[in-house]
């Protein structure tokens, strides 16, 4: 169930003595960030202002994640579970979230394979402006848009010839190839993988 500013008082308070655990993750990745407590204050300061807020019992008060480091957890969706016991923070975070200065307060190895598309885009966006002897990513976004699409084109077909050769350690290489161009043609015309989920996800709920 979705949690929004006017149902917080739903959530089963009595059940958790007023101090409900809070898991942040990665609206899109869905890597698990952190987690920590909510009390009914920390939620509408939470819903107030578009930042995770917790009750820390450390500090024993409010606590919005990146008070300090600016590393705040923007806001995308709040849920509790079947028995309004728990809830899930869906994310955008600004900076690493963990306190060690790493992503994610858990190992990356302990995050959803998935999670390692957007890893993986992570680091072509970073690609870009740099100096294109400096890696491959760096010497497509420099031959432009049309040299990109040409080798999408490429691997597409790789893939194809794979798969009726009947090869499946070529097909994952070349699938490989093809998700890695595609990526970097998205980026280099400015769209990302949040894009093309949008739209499968548009077309799945017809
Ligand atoms: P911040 O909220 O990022 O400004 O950090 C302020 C303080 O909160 C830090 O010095 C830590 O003591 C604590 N802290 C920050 N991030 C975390 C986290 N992910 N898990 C637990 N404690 C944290
Ligand atoms: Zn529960
Ligand atoms: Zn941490
Ligand atoms: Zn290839």
């Amino acid at each position: 169930m979705l949690i929004t500013a006017d149902n917080i008082k739903q959530l089963n308070w009595e059940k958790c003595d007023g101090m409900i655990p809070v898991i942040v993750q990665n609206a899109f990745s869905g890597k698990i960030l952190m987690q920590g407590f909510a009390n009914t204050a920390a939620l509408e300061k939470t819903f107030n202002t578009g930042l995770v807020t917790f009750y820390s019992r450390t500090k024993d008060r409010l606590w919005t994640k990146g008070e300090e480091s600016g590393n705040h957890l923007k806001l995308v969706e709040l849920s509790t579970d079947c028995d309004k016991d728990s809830l899930i923070a869906l994310a955008e975070p600004v900076g690493p979230t963990c306190h060690l200065g790493t992503e994610t307060c858990w190992d990356n190895d302990a995050q959803p394979h998935l999670a390692f598309l957007s890893d993986l885009q992570d680091v072509i966006a970073s690609r870009k402006g740099a100096d294109a002897n400096s890696s491959y990513t760096a010497s497509l976004y420099a031959k432009g848009v049309k040299r990109i699409s040409q080798k999408v084109g490429e691997e597409g077909v790789e893939v194809a010839l794979a798969a009726t050769s009947g090869d499946k350690d070529e097909l994952i290489c070349e699938s490989a190839d093809l998700i890695y161009h595609l990526t970097v043609l998205l980026q280099s015309m400015d769209l990302s993988l949040t894009d093309v989920i949008d739209k499968l996800k548009e077309r799945h709920a017809k």
